[in-house]
Formats: C-alpha cells, structure tokens, sequence
C-alpha cells in the first residue's frame, strides 16, 4: 500500500494552488473565506463560472463534457488546495457532484448534452428535491406526485431542506409516478427548470442565521418528457445511485477545510489562555489524532483502485468526518468560552467559530444521518441482517 501522493501528483498541486491563489488574492479577494452558501450569491455565480473557463469546475468529468478526466488523487488534491486557499463554499456543488454525475452516469446521450457543459461551465445552478416532511432516511415514502400529461410530466406536491433552490436554476426531484405504489416501487427521477408557475420556493432560518434551505412546493408544475432519468418508476435505482456519489469518497479532500477550522481554534486557545486547561490541550490532542487518522484513512482508500466499489472503510467515512468535526464545534465553543455567545456582528452574522459549532450540528443529518450510517455499514460491510423496512 502506498501512502502519499507522486511527484506528478505533486506537480499537479503546484498548478492547481498556483491558479487558485491567484484568484483569491486577485479578481476574488472580496469572496475569499467566506462563510456558508447563501452570502453574495451573484459573486459566487461568477466564481462558478471563472472556475468553469479554466476547467477546473468538474476535473473529474470526462473533457468531452468540461472536464479535465482527473483521477480520483488529483480531485482529492485540489479539494485540498481549494480549501487551503480560502476560496468560498460552492454554490455549484450540487450540480457538479450530483446532478452531473448522475445525469453521465444515467442520463441519455441528448441529456448529457443538454445539462453538462451549462454545468460545467457555471452557467447553471441545482438543487436537490429528495426530502419531504415524511420522507427523510426513508425515501420510499416520498408522496410528490407525477403523471404524464401528453409530453410532459406534471407534478405536485412539497419538498422540504432544499438547499439552495432559491438560487438554483433546475432541481432534480424523486417523485411517484405509479398511483398505489408503495416504498420504493413507482418512483420517477425528474429533472424540472425552477423558474416557472407551478413551483414556489419559500426559505427556512437555520439555527445559524443563514437560510441556506428551503420549502418547494409543486402545484401542476411542468417538466418536458425528455427530462426524465431512467425508465419512469425506476427513479429508485437512479436516486440511490446519486446517494452513492454524495456519500461516497468525493468528500475525502475536504480535510483541508477542516485543517483550517482546527488550526483557528488552537489560535484562539492559545490567545485567550485555554491552552493551559488540562482537559482543553487533551481535547485538542484528540482533535489532532482523529484529523490525521482521517488523512491516513483517506490515503489508503485512494490506494484502493477500485473506487467504483468502495470497501468497508469507504463506508464508514460519511460517519467519521461528521462526528469528528460536530466534536470539533463543541470544543471551539468551550474554548471560546463566553465569547463565543455574543457577536456585535451586524444582524445574525457569526464568526467563523461560533458558525462552525452551530452549522456542524447539521454535518451528523444530510447525507444520511449517523444512525443511518451504521445502518449501511452494518448491512453493507459487515454483512450483518437487513433491518426491518416499514414501507417494502
Ligand atoms: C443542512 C441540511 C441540508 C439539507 N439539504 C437537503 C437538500 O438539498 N435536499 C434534500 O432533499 N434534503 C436535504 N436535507 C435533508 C436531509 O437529507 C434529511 O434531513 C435527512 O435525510 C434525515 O431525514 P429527516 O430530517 O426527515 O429525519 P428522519 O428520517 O425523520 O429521522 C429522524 C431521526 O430518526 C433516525 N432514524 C430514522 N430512520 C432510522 C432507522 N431506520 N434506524 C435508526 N434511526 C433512524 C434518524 O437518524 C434521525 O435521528 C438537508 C438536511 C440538512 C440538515
């Protein structure tokens, strides 16, 4: 096993940090450590869209559709150097690691076409219509209706924490098309422009301040028939197929993000003499080994050739990283101490810790919660019985 990346690899890091610093001490100086994904959305489009003309949105797409075909290393390191760099959180990223690589991976050669080079390019937003009031961990009990109506899909219904909708462009949606179907029978994967009659987007406040998500409510909404993704009731296969792409080992080059939130609490705990509490220094050990476990852990899945069929360790990282950095907020709060309850920040703009600790409360529930995890390891790498489903 090898456990580092080469010195091609490390060339590649030089080009890709190169770039991106200039960016952030250059055009984008004003956007540079922003925090969360609603601030300055017309800048981050044209972030999105710088990142475009230069190919370095989706490197890991094939070229034919914007990419740069990067293997699984190379998109770790610019992760890395993304982070490393301060540049902002993506407003894009639902396109390029969910619809894009679903719609390359099941999408029609015409669907390919139509959706990829806009989102390579930056010149489209997505949005994620999965959730519902009552259907979160159990997708099957999606209740959003959709039926053929000459050629087009019409739909109705309400989605719930769509994040981002209100500046998204197109969403793509897990609906029920079979009327009786139960579970995951019945279910069609639609893709629908946002901006029109039937569908209305209203935002929810987070805990943080931010509203980052939203309601979205369909009422005879309309998408043309070409913009379904599978065979129509197989939009199971299709949203777990996407599921895969957002659990799975794209999220390993974010440990640089998590450098960085690291390095500023110990800064704090050092300026503010937390540093000499006994129990805070064993807390920030802790922090330290389970950053580096998570580093190792993550070179050693990018030793494994076959990232399309990720091994049991794969399956545990979405649980790791979210419990380590939900650990991390709580110790930046109780370094922090009073501090960190009170801002004189205009409205309810938070700084970086205070932020962390609040946001990071969310880290253990979108993407599958931890339960959920355990669930999926259990099943999946243990090979241990299938828990009960209420609704199959
Ligand atoms: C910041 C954020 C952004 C999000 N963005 C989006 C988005 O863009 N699009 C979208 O569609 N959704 C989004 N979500 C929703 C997210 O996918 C759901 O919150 C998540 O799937 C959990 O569903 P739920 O909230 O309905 O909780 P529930 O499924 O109702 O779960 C409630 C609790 O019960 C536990 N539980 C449920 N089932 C089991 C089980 N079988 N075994 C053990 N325990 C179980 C859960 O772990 C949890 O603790 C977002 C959520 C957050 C926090």
């Amino acid at each position: 096993m090898k456990l580092g990346f080469s010195a091609a690899d490390e060339a590649f890091r030089a080009e890709a940090a190169d770039w991106l610093m200039g960016q952030m001490t250059g055009d984008f100086v004003d956007i540079r450590h922003i925090q969360g994904l609603t601030a300055s959305p017309d800048r981050r489009k044209q972030w999105e869209q710088r990142l475009g003309e230069a190919r370095w949105s989706c490197i890991g797409w094939p070229e034919q559709w914007g990419g740069r075909d990067a293997s699984l290393a190379h998109q770790v390191i610019f992760a890395e150097e993304y982070a490393l760099c301060g540049a902002p959180g993506r407003l894009g990223h639902i396109g390029v690691e969910l619809a894009g690589p679903t719609i390359l991976t099941f999408g029609t050669e015409a669907q390919k076409a139509r959706f990829l080079p806009d989102i390579a390019a930056g010149r489209t937003i997505w949005c994620q219509g999965y959730s519902e009031p009552g259907a979160g961990s159990d997708l099957g009990n999606v209740r959003t209706k959709a039926r053929l109506d000459g050629d087009e899909w019409v739909v109705d219904g309400q989605k719930i924490w769509t994040s981002l909708a209100h500046v998204s462009d197109w969403i793509f949606v897990v609906t029920r098309s079979e009327e009786g179907s139960k579970g995951p029978k019945g279910l069609t994967f639609l893709l629908m422009p946002l901006d029109q009659p039937g569908i209305d987007v209203r935002p929810i406040r987070q805990i943080n301040g931010e509203a980052e998500f939203n309601e979205t409510f369909f009422d005879g909404a309309r998408t043309h028939a070409d913009n379904l993704v599978g065979a129509p009731g197989n939009g199971w296969n299709v949203a777990m197929g996407l599921l895969a792409f957002e659990r799975g080992v794209s999220t390993l080059g974010q440990q640089m993000g998590f450098r960085n939130e690291l390095d500023a609490i110990i800064a704090a705990a050092k300026a503010n003499g937390a540093a000499s509490d006994p129990l805070i220094r064993q807390r920030l050990a802790k922090a330290e080994i389970g950053l580096r476990l998570m580093r190792y852990g993550a070179m050693r899945m990018l030793s494994n050739t076959d990232h399309a069929r990720p091994d049991g360790a794969a399956l545990t990282y979405k649980i790791q990283w979210a419990s380590w950095r939900r650990s991390l907020g709580e110790l930046a709060m109780d370094v922090l101490g009073q501090a960190g309850e009170v801002t004189d920040a205009a409205g309810y703009d938070w700084p970086t810790l205070p932020n962390l600790f609040l946001y990071s409360r969310a880290d253990t529930i979108y993407g599958g919660t931890n339960q959920i995890q355990r669930n999926i390891i259990a099943e999946r790498a243990l090979g241990m019985p299938r828990e009960p489903r209420g609704t199959q």
